[in-house]
């Protein structure tokens, strides 16, 4: 068996430096550590930081340590308000590229414009976007949510910087054909960009894909999706134990990909394991 391992696989910048910033944290050693809600979509890198003391808060009220992480997805300004009030000093490891996300939606809610948000509506860092766009707010995710959309006045389109760029331009598309007057904001990140074109590409040059990374990933899924609408074989799996042997043994070239929350250790641990197939 050949295996293609993607160049893009594995840790975004967003990740990487949220991961660090809270083992920096650890090993300063400066007290209770806490992430608000777990720091990244993996069990892996998850048992580690609990191992390492690093609590996870579900919500701000149950927040008595003496650090909190905010991570790459960013919060919900409000949120970040009562964090402050709680007394806890706060290390801010949303991803600037979400910061800017939500700078574009600041500047345009404040001048009365609507925000129309694609993405996953129970997602952190959506749930993040729309607590900075208020009322101005809409979250869309399918063409068929464009049905109960209602535009009156001024709009602007961003979208969760994991979403997939395919299905952001058909639905900005169907906005514009409905309402003229919107501007759109492609805010897909390079990154996640870089990713899925990659999964892509492969699709056109392997027989079958495996997808690395935590099951509750939106961006992993996302991949595997990619790879599922283009008819190529895929394998999703959050570690090598997970690799279905006999069906991966029929395919000749294989591709490895992984989502922005996978660790290089776990994806290397999967392509040893596809090679002893
Ligand atoms: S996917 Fe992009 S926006 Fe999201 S954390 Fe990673 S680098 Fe930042």
């Amino acid at each position: 068996m050949k295996i293609i391992l993607a160049k893009h696989a594995g840790f975004c910048m967003g990740v990487r430096r949220a991961v660090e910033t809270t083992l920096r944290l650890v090993e300063s050693r400066q007290g209770s550590i806490a992430t608000l809600g777990p720091l990244i979509h993996n069990p892996q890198i998850l048992a580690m930081l609990e191992q390492k003391g690093v609590e996870v808060v579900t919500d701000v009220a149950l927040v008595n340590t003496k650090t909190v992480v905010i991570r790459a997805h960013g919060v919900p300004p409000e949120q970040k308000r009562r964090l402050i009030a709680s007394g806890a000093a706060i290390e801010d490891a949303t991803c600037p590229r979400v910061v800017k996300v939500q700078a574009i939606i600041d500047k345009y809610q404040r001048i009365g414009y609507a925000v129309v948000i694609f993405g996953d509506r129970d997602h952190a860092e959506v749930e993040g976007l729309m607590g900075h766009a208020g009322v101005a707010g809409v979250v869309v995710n399918a063409l068929r949510d464009l049905d109960d959309l209602q535009l009156t006045t001024p709009y602007i389109v961003v979208s969760q910087t994991t979403q997939d760029e395919g299905l952001f331009e058909e639905i900005t598309r169907e906005i514009l054909r409905r309402y003229p007057e919107g501007k759109v904001f492609n805010t897909i990140c390079d990154s996640t960009h870089k990713r899925q074109n990659e999964v892509r590409n492969m699709c056109r040059e392997v027989d079958a894909l495996v997808v690395v990374g935590g099951r509750n990933s939106a961006n992993t899924k996302r991949l595997a999706e990619i790879a599922h609408s283009l008819a190529c074989p895929v394998f999703l799996v959050e570690t090598e134990n997970e690799l279905a042997v006999e069906k991966l043994k029929s395919y000749q070239k294989v591709g490895v990909t992984a989502g922005a929350s996978t660790p290089t250790r776990v994806i290397e641990q999967v392509v040893v394991a596809l090679e002893a197939i």
